[in-house]
């Protein structure tokens, strides 16, 4: 298949005349989420060979995907995007076919989902894909039980639970559940982007979530349209009800849009187990040589402080630029400008607490540390190398 236009030899993104760009930005899904290994990609191509019953690829899929959660019971879906939307959806119909039939008509059904308002965020909106109503507990940036135990009604679907950097946990996980669980309420947690660190994996169930969703090509390096879903396995059983029917026809739901090919079920399923194995140790002290690298480069600059962070509101360890006051260089803005205009393009982090330029080593392949600490050093001026 070779044309003028398509020369053999050149890069795939080259011949689409698509730049190539370095990722200090974290699994952002604008800069394609995160890298599949090679044995990913050889499953996938595997599964492309043949037909198998989508069912039963689905359900020996979700056995993987609860084992690694610690859930009773577990599914791929289309991302954790897919899997609020999904989980959503169970929960106001349980196993009901008449119900399900019904979304996102809610009629005779309880349909409010509690969500802590310090928790709000653009992803929320897959709650109410279903047709739920979020309804919004406690203060902007705080809450207290009380206003938990107050806001629960006959209504009251689930309460919701987000976990995420920088997003505020006013109250834990484990006192929502027990909370909500007091009142017959389900506690559904998005954990999109929580993993690594591994344990991540497992706490939500360990704390008594009801279900929990993660992103497929965030942390765990899967196909990035695809995420897990994991939970008790009555509300599975419903999710699975709403994405495929299991009498093997056709009739299709409002989880369809939550649908994987079979390629991205066993490359969901390589990742994670691919995931499971990982040294992960091994790999967080890769990531801290290389924030400590960028660090080092750019020591001495006046006005610069320039250190290596390590916490949970940074996904791994970063180098991170904050700017003092006395800094008479180029704004940040200016800086990340730069960094975009270059070549390679360079993506640092939206900062977090404030216009800080910090940088994610997650997605930054080895040696790219040195491209970006280089770049760094010229546009802040610095001679050092
Ligand atoms: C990224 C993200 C999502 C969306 O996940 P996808 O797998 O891309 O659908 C949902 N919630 C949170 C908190 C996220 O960070």
């Amino acid at each position: 298949m070779t044309s003028a236009k398509w020369p053999a030899r050149s890069d795939i993104y080259d011949r689409l005349g698509v730049p190539k760009v370095i990722n200090a930005a974290s699994w952002l899904t604008a800069l394609g989420g995160s890298l599949m290994r090679p044995e990913v990609f050889r499953a996938m191509e595997e599964a492309g060979q043949h037909f198998v019953v989508m069912d039963q690829l689905y359900l020996a899929a979700g056995k993987v995907v609860a084992r690694a959660c610690g859930a009773e019971a577990g599914m791929v879906c289309a991302g954790a995007s897919a899997g609020n939307m999904l989980m959503a959806a169970s929960v106001l119909t349980g196993d009901d076919d008449a119900k399900i039939e019904r979304l996102p008509d809610t009629a005779g059904m309880k349909d409010e989902i509690l969500i802590l308002k310090s928790q709000r965020n653009y992803y929320d909106k897959s709650f109410e894909q279903a047709g739920a109503t979020l309804v919004d507990v406690g203060m902007p940036s705080d809450a207290e039980p009380y206003h938990l135990e107050a806001a629960i009604t006959g209504k009251t679907a689930a309460v919701a639970y987000i976990n995420a950097p920088f997003m505020k946990r006013p109250i834990a996980l484990r006192q929502v559940v027990e909370i909500a669980h007091a009142r017959g309420v389900p506690v559904i947690v998005d954990s999109s982007a929580e993993v690594p660190p591994i344990e991540n994996l497992t706490l939500p169930m360990k704390d008594g979530a009801d279900m929990v969703t993660y992103s497929g090509g965030k942390g765990i390096n899967g196909p990035q349209n695809a995420g897990l879903l994991a939970g008790r396995k009555d509300l599975i059983a419903a999710a699975h009800k709403h994405y495929m029917n299991p009498d093997g026809s056709s009739r299709a739901s409002i989880g369809r849009p939550a649908k994987v090919s079979k390629e991205t079920i066993i490359g969901m399923v390589t990742a994670l187990e691919l995931f499971l194995e990982t040294d992960h140790a091994a790999v967080w002290e890769g990531w801290r040589k290389q924030a400590k690298y960028i660090v080092g480069r750019l020591q001495g600059i006046p006005g610069l402080r320039v250190v290596t962070e390590e916490h949970e509101n940074r996904q791994g360890p970063q180098a991170v630029i904050y700017f003092e006051p006395k800094w008479k260089g180029l704004a940040p803005g200016q800086i990340r400008q730069r960094l975009k205009d270059g070549n390679p393009p360079v993506y640092v982090g939206g900062g977090g607490y404030g216009d800080e330029i910090n940088m994610v080593m997650v997605n930054v392949q080895p040696g790219e540390e040195k491209i970006i600490a280089d770049r760094l050093a010229e546009i802040l001026g610095t001679g050092k190398r």
